[in-house]
């Protein structure tokens, strides 16, 4: 194992329905004690298509720099060596191999923070983020309000357009639920 300049590694994950605040989480976090001494890299699915590709925002309006990357083991071709942390948003997007570059990175020396979806909108596991929750040395789970009662517990994604994309991105597309307020077919 690497020792990258004292940080403690490891994978914490952020995960947690739509407007639930993992970004902002992850955001935080690296700006921080103890992450803000540390150098990072931000990576985004580019699968997920956006305006801006190199950016990740939050809805409270926070920007970073991200780089987007097809696959996952795409990050494993990068120069890391002056990055002590690699982040990952939306990890429910990317595809399988993300799980073994979370693992290689760690066992490598790196500090990993990520976020990801916990649930597709038909409340079935997002991608691979049962398995991400699984190697993970810490997990933070954020919860929304809730857009049909207010209560801050929601942990559900509702779909509230006809389509059944994976991939629809948005705030128009979803609204946080409760257990309560969630529907299912
Ligand atoms: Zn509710």
């Amino acid at each position: 194992m690497t020792v990258n300049n004292g940080v403690t590694p490891g994978f914490t994950l952020h995960t947690g329905c739509v407007f639930s605040g993992k970004t902002e989480a992850l955001i935080k976090e690296l700006n921080e004690t103890p992450y803000k001494k540390y150098e990072y890299l931000l990576i985004r699915p580019a699968s997920e298509k956006k305006k801006t590709q190199n950016q990740v925002t939050t809805h409270s309006g926070m920007v970073l720099i991200a780089d987007p990357i097809q696959q996952a083991s795409d990050v494993l071709y990068r120069d890391l060596s002056k990055f002590q942390i690699i982040a990952f948003d939306a990890m429910q997007f990317f595809d399988i191999g993300i799980v073994d570059v979370v693992r290689k990175l760690v066992r490598d020396g790196k500090r990993v923070i990520g976020t990801g979806i916990n649930l597709t909108w038909e409340e079935k596991p997002f991608g691979s983020m049962p398995l991400l929750l699984t190697y993970a040395t810490s997990i933070e789970t954020h919860m929304a309000v809730c857009s049909v009662c207010g209560e801050g517990n929601a942990s559900r994604s509702q779909r509230i357009v006809d389509s059944t994309e994976e991939m629809l991105i948005g705030n128009n597309y979803h609204e946080a639920r409760c257990v309560e307020h969630y529907v299912t077919d």
